[in-house]
């Protein structure tokens, strides 16, 4: 990896295009959430310069400040962390798609304001695939019931499912949390009230995205490859995991 923000954007740019073909698919099937947490504006707005669209915040506060700073520039906002209920007006001033949609509270926060706001939103259904206490997102089993609750809130467009896979070197174990999330969706798309609009599976992230897309992904969400490493350790971004997998 360079320090060239361009560069590095191709590079997994082909990564992902090589990947698909192995899983047969194209480059397209496959949209890349560039992820920009911590990343100062005017590195992202190279990225952005580079044709990238799609960009992806963990936490709300620092979404809409890069979103103001990048204000003007053809842009789509997606959260991608655990979103609080009480965010939801900030969410809502910056990001296109949701998801991390994890409870029905949360649901019912969103729908109220967007109710208000007269728009819809897109949101995948995040799902603790590796069962660790510590992850946030449903559990694979809980997964149905919540489909069918989501029918009541007409602004929420369920697109799909999104998990993190288990913080390990253990390739065999990521691998086996991407077949879980990619199984509950198969499942979904037959029998959910949804039906097919939930195809959408976002699994994969710097250090494992290529083995997310030969398992099926249709989203990856992709920081550290383009921008460098973080200052922060992940376990600023997800609280406990130091506790549980040691983060890295
Ligand atoms: C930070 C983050 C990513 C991207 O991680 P990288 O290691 O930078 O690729 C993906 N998903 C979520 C939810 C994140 O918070």
């Amino acid at each position: 990896m360079s320090g060239d923000v361009a560069a590095n954007l191709a590079t997994v740019r082909n990564k992902i295009g090589e990947a698909a073909e192995r899983s047969g698919r194209t480059a397209e099937a496959v949209r890349l959430v560039l992820v920009t947490k911590t990343v100062a504006a005017e590195r992202v707005r190279q990225a952005v310069r580079a044709g990238q669209i799609d960009l992806g915040e963990n936490k709300v506060q620092e979404g809409r400040r890069k979103a103001d700073g990048l204000a003007g520039e053809t842009i789509r906002w997606s959260m991608i962390g655990h979103l609080q209920s009480n965010k939801v007006k900030d969410v809502l001033r910056f990001a296109a798609e949701v998801q991390s949609l994890d409870r029905l509270s949360l649901a019912t926060a969103l729908e109220k304001r967007l109710q208000h706001l007269g728009q819809g939103l897109d949101v995948l259904v995040q799902v603790n695939t590796s069962n660790e206490a510590s992850k946030y997102g449903l559990a694979p089993d809980e997964v149905p019931a919540f489909l069918k609750a989501l029918q009541a809130f007409d602004a929420l467009r369920p697109r799909g499912f999104m998990t993190l896979a288990r913080f390990t070197p253990d390739v065999a174990e990521v691998r086996r949390c991407f077949r879980v999330l990619r199984s509950i969706r198969d499942k979904a798309v037959l029998d959910a009230p949804q039906g097919a609009a939930l195809a959408g599976l976002s699994m994969g992230m710097s250090g494992d995205y290529e083995v997310a897309i030969e398992e099926g992904a249709t989203i990856v969400r992709v920081g550290q490859a383009v921008f460098g490493p973080r200052p922060l350790p992940d376990s600023y971004y997800w609280p406990d995991l130091a506790m549980t997998a040691g983060g890295s």
